[in-house]
This record gives C-alpha cells, sequence and structure tokens, in this order.
C-alpha cells in the first residue's frame, strides 16, 4: 500500500469502483473513463509503480487472469476484437502510478485510433539494438 495512491485504495475498497472481478492478489474494475464501453483495468494488490518492479510471478497470475477476463468481455460485449495497453512512464501515457492492464474491447466503426507510424529502419541499426538489449536480458 502506498500513500496517496488512488489504486491501492481502489483495492482495499477505501474508494468505490465497479468492480467486475476480484481474489486475493488483484481486483478488476470498469475504467471510470473508458475508451470504448467495457474498458477494464486489472489491478494488482500489492502497489508495483510499473513494469520494471512488477515480479514475474505476479506477472504470470495477471496475464493468466487477462486470458478469463478478456474471453468473458469477448462473450458477453460481443466485442470484434480486444486490445491490451500497458502504459509505462510519463511519456507512454501512464497517468496512474501504481501497475495496471487495459483490456479495451473493439467494435467495428469506434474510431478509436491506436495505431502508431510505421519507421524505416536499416538491418544495421536492427541488428545493433538486437545485440544491445540481448545482452542486458
Ligand atoms: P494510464 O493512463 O495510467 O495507463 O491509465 C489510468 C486509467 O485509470 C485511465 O484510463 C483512467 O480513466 C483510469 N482511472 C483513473 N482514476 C480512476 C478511478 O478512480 N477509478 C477508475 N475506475 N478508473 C480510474
Ligand atoms: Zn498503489
Amino acid at each position: 500500500m502506498k500513500e496517496d495512491c488512488i489504486f491501492c485504495k481502489i483495492a482495499k475498497g477505501e474508494i468505490h469502483s465497479a468492480t467486475v472481478y476480484e481474489d486475493s492478489h488483484f481486483t478488476v474494475i470498469l475504467d471510470v473513463n473508458p475508451a470504448t464501453k467495457g474498458h477494464c483495468l486489472i489491478i494488482p494488490k500489492e502497489h508495483f509503480d510499473n513494469i520494471y518492479d512488477l515480479d514475474g510471478e505476479t506477472a504470470g497470475k495477471l496475464f493468466a487472469l487477462a486470458t478469463c477476463i478478456a474471453r468473458a468481455m469477448r462473450d458477453e460485449l460481443k466485442c470484434d476484437g480486444l486490445n491490451l495497453v500497458q502504459n509505462n512512464g510519463e511519456i507512454a501515457g501512464q497517468t496512474v502510478n501504481h501497475f495496471h492492464l487495459h483490456l479495451i474491447p473493439r467494435y467495428e466503426g469506434d474510431g478509436l485510433n491506436l495505431n502508431w507510424p510505421q519507421q524505416e529502419i536499416s538491418v544495421e541499426q536492427l541488428e545493433e539494438i538486437r545485440q544491445s538489449i540481448k545482452k542486458s536480458i
């Protein structure tokens, strides 16, 4: 629990939210300002600022839960697709500094734009980047 963290307060039930699922590790809520109808957030009850802090065991459980929630959303919302979005850092659009995974249902003609421009890159640049990341894993 971190002081003044809105998602810690939601996870503890101190602030009301529209909860669709809860267990000892996670709470799943409807986003208060949804991108589309049925936009959900999976929130670990333990406070992690972002993906860099999240431990592998929690991450594994969280993604397993995401598969269940995704199927329930598909079946009940009759959405045509689903985006998983997870922002880390202000530049990446993170506004709540408690790790969370967005599940955003997509509907034909919903107008939501999550696309990015496709840049050109040389084979040499790709290789340089590949090697730099690979050596730190
Ligand atoms: P981020 O931009 O950090 O990836 O996403 C934060 C999300 O949390 C936003 O989509 C925002 O609408 C949602 N959010 C912020 N405060 C609350 C809240 O008090 N209740 C709920 N249900 N969602 C919230
Ligand atoms: Zn928190």
